[in-house]
């Protein structure tokens, strides 16, 4: 592919893009056991993207099959770590070369931004290249248990893992997931979102590219019904790792006591709280903050800024600031480079989304502006980024994740009130405080329940650092070297001496 990135060579370079289709399973891309097919749909223009295989309870059963068989061969786990590091370096090498084809088919799939399908790509590249350089410097443990014995603490890898995961970011969300459970030695099953299935069997191309053994990796594409619950119910996945909506991850934890109580970590919704002290160091900062937390990804996020809580004497300054910092964001085509705001992922999310504005206003909140569907004539599902203010605490805007660009502004008197009124939500992901005072940052970061605090800034974000959420936003941490935890079993070993 050639480096020009004129708007017409994205659209050019996405009308020859060859795109993937079957399922991957024991390191052969196969049609499904009964042949059947579902449409990808491009939600910028309407168009049909492609057809790919809608695999079911007997693809799953093939895959665990493979997967299992492969473990149980140790072409994998059985090998050094320096030999999955090397591989697993390998791989990220082979998806830098193909960066641009994985970006395209993200904004093909899903509709956002060419530049930020960019920046997922990187991430992505960047979660199997930490993994992999961790795989030879994790160390097992000796406990302090005296002269007479030896105790060893070693970490095994589970076996089958199993990754369910959704479409806001498709490539990064697989990434978190499959990276650290390959780098601890599992075989694993990614099951992408039924609206963004082409950038993970473009990364099993990859991976059969790259030479990882035959059945360590399979992609199952196809429906949460069809393929995510016959995995979750299987008695011979070990974990499952899920990224997706809280209702269907307390689906997951019911499906797993129903089967083999397999491991479950999950990353569920939010509703996360971003609040503006009267003691802001910097107004304009914050405010631009407050609109790219919530329009950035067209809202389409799970740690979203969907709750704006601005102290009652910044309100006037606040509003007239976001009102101006909201015009960055303007719905436009994907493709072009310089776009900022996409679409949303189809038409079902769109209804969906207008659906909570139409209630915001029957729910007497203030529409500041935004508000409608735009750009009707491309064929795609375009909202506009909009902003309630006067919303009330009990209101439905105020409560429910909406995953759109739909922002509620909630006033608040004191730290107290906005404590009380930041935490009365079942979602615990993400939150951030605006304060020039240290003792109220403190305050409000020990006080927030959340598992992401962010004082005077948003979305501060390095794989580093462990993500994940208090309350009903999920069970357990993605990224960092504590995501190995998930993917791998403590043993004991005690050794009389
Ligand atoms: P979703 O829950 O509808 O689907 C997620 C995945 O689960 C998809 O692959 C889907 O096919 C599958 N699924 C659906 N029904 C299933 C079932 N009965 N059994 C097994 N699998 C099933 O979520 P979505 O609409 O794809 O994504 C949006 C949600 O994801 C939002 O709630 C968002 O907050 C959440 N999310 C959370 C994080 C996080 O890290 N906390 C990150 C991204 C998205």
């Amino acid at each position: 592919m050639s480096s020009d990135r004129s708007p017409e060579n994205w659209k050019a370079r996405a009308a020859s893009l060859s795109l993937p289709q079957q399922a991957y399973i024991g390191g052969r891309f196969v049609d499904t056991a009964d042949e059947a097919l579902f449409e990808s749909r491009n939600p910028a223009n309407g168009q049909l993207n492609t057809k790919v295989a809608a695999c079911s309870a007997e693809d799953v059963n093939r895959a665990v099959l493979a997967a299992r068989q492969a473990f149980a061969a140790k072409t994998w786990a059985g090998r050094k770590p320096q030999y999955r590091r090397a591989m697993l370096l390998k791989l990220a090498d082979a998806m830098e070369a193909a960066k641009d084809e994985l970006a395209l088919l993200e904004t093909l799939d899903v509709g956002k931004p060419i530049r930020f399908a960019q920046d997922d790509v990187k991430g992505a590249i960047a979660t199997f290249r930490y993994y992999a350089e961790a795989v030879d410097k994790v160390y097992g443990e000796i406990g302090p248990t005296g002269d007479q014995d030896l105790s060893l603490i070693l970490r095994e890898p589970l076996g089958v893992v199993a990754a369910i995961v959704p479409w806001n970011f498709p490539l990064l969300m697989a990434a978190w997931k499959v990276a650290p459970a390959l780098a601890m030695g599992n075989a694993v099953i990614l099951k992408p979102a039924e609206q963004s299935p082409l950038s993970a069997l473009k990364l099993a191309e990859l991976v059969a590219q790259v030479g990882i053994p035959d059945g360590i990796f399979n992609v199952l594409p196809g429906f949460g019904e069809a393929v995510g619950k016959p995995l979750a119910l299987h008695m011979d996945v070990n974990a499952l790792a899920f990224t997706g909506s809280t209702e269907v991850g307390k689906l997951i934890l019911q499906y797993a006591g129903q089967s083999n109580m397999k491991r479950v970590s999950l990353e569920c919704g939010g509703k996360s709280p971003h609040i503006l002290m009267a003691d802001c160091p910097d107004l304009d900062a914050a405010i631009n903050s407050a609109a790219t937390a919530i329009f950035y990804n067209q809202g389409e996020v799970c740690t979203a800024g969907s709750r704006l809580f601005v102290q009652e004497s910044l309100r006037e300054a606040a509003l007239e600031k976001l009102q101006a910092a909201t015009r960055y964001w303007q719905p436009g085509d994907p493709l072009l480079p310089d776009t900022t705001f996409g679409s949303l992922v189809d038409e079902t999310q769109m209804q969906r989304v207008l659906g909570y504005i139409e209630q915001g206003q029957r729910e007497q909140a203030s529409l500041l502006t935004g508000g409608r569907r735009v750009l009707e004539e491309t064929g795609g599902f375009y909202v506009e980024p909009t902003v309630f203010d006067r919303v009330s605490q009990q209101a439905t805007l105020a409560r429910e994740e909406i995953f759109g660009p739909v922002l509620s502004v909630i006033g608040f008197e004191d730290i107290n009130e906005a404590l009380h009124l930041a935490n009365d939500s079942i979602y615990g992901l993400a939150a951030g405080v605006w304060t020039s005072d240290l003792s109220t940052a403190m305050r409000m970061a020990r006080g927030l329940e959340a598992g992401l605090i962010w004082v005077n800034g948003w979305d501060a974000d390095n794989i580093t650092v462990p993500f994940g959420g208090y309350k009903q936003s999920g069970i357990g941490r993605d990224r960092s070297l504590h995501a190995l935890e998930k993917y791998s079993e403590m043993k004991s070993v005690w050794m009389r001496l």
